[in-house]
């Protein structure tokens, strides 16, 4: 298939990037690794008049790294933050869910950032600027705002970006003290969207007992769904975690569709069987966390 007739423009300037866009008037899609717009675009799914490619324009390609989190601009590829020893070490729930985003070459294109501005209810890089409460910086013809990732995801591929705006990085916050993290998903076969997942974040109190827990549902929900299960495991110890309580909660939030490749109840299931996976994996990593010397490591990913 080819694409439909569109201008291609190629700015060197992040103002004449804006520029462009706001005159596009809501006709202009931004280009960046182009693994999800180009193949809308030769299915037709997508027939924009313009397409503004920003792979040209400066100082997007950074990844950033303090003591608050990490900074990633809009032109770091997934790969690039996949091997970034310092940014994956801040927050280690980055590469569990990198890894598990398509094939390495699609992760040689796509970029963190696209892949969140696309917001694909299935995408796993979304679950993880939600469930650690992280922000979009969007540049348009006013200036910059920064949006909160609770904010940010409107609906299936839909956000709070304006059609005349850019996502010039997203900023995904270092987790507190004490915290393990893990991502559990099933897909249909290796590389493939996942039919469900859960991203976890599991925090220890200094008696090594449970005293917050988070998860992030992908492809239950229109957008990517965080679920506060604290109360239905708080003061417990992470070893052998009965997650029962849990799973029920996550239960009664997800809003699973049937479609052609699973089932809700299937996918509701999933979701219940990744609960416990993801907060078992993720409440070993914590105690891991508070004496690596102790515990083995465990992140455990499963399509
Ligand atoms: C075969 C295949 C399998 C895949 N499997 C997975 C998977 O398992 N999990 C997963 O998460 N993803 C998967 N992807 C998608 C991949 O992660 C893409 O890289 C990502 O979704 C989009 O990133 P991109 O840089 O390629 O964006 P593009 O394709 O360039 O753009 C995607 C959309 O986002 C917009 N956009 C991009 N960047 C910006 C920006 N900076 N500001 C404003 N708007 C922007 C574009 O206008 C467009 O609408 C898969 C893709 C393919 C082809």
């Amino acid at each position: 298939m080819k694409p439909p007739p569109f201008t291609y423009h190629a700015p060197v300037h992040l103002d004449d990037a804006v520029r462009l866009l706001a005159q596009a008037g809501g006709s202009g899609k931004v280009l960046a690794g182009g693994q999800s717009l180009v193949p809308l675009l030769n299915m037709r799914l997508a027939a924009p008049a313009h397409i503004i490619d920003i792979n040209a324009l400066p100082g997007l390609d950074t990844v950033r790294v303090d003591p608050g989190g990490v900074r990633v601009g809009a032109l770091v590829r997934h790969s690039v933050l996949e091997g970034h020893a310092a940014a994956v070490s801040a927050i280690p729930l980055l590469r569990q869910g990198l890894r598990l985003v398509a094939h390495p070459v699609i992760r040689n294109r796509g970029t963190t950032v696209g892949s969140i501005a696309h917001a694909d209810p299935s995408a796993e890089m979304p679950a993880v600027l939600a469930l650690l409460g992280g922000e979009v910086e969007a540049r348009g013809p006013a200036g910059v705002r920064t949006v909160a990732a609770a904010d940010f995801f409107t609906g299936p591929m839909e956000t709070a970006l304006a059609a005349d705006e850019i996502a010039v990085a997203v900023r995904f916050p270092r987790p507190a003290p004490g915290t393990g993290t893990a991502f559990a998903e099933v897909a249909r076969r290796q590389g493939d969207y996942a039919v469900c997942g859960v991203a976890a974040a599991v925090t220890l109190d200094a008696d090594q007992r449970i005293s917050a827990a988070r998860a992030c549902y992908i492809s239950v929900a229109p957008v990517p769904l965080v679920v506060d299960l604290t109360e239905a495991v708080a003061g417990r110890a992470p070893g052998n975690l009965d997650t029962a309580d849990a799973e029920a909660l996550a239960a009664d939030r997800i809003r699973p569709e049937d479609d052609i490749h699973a089932t809700a109840s299937y996918r509701a299931h999933l979701a219940r069987v990744l609960t416990e996976r993801a907060l078992r994996d993720a409440g070993r990593a914590a105690l891991n966390s508070l004496d690596p010397d102790s515990h083995p490591t465990a992140i455990r990913s499963e399509r």
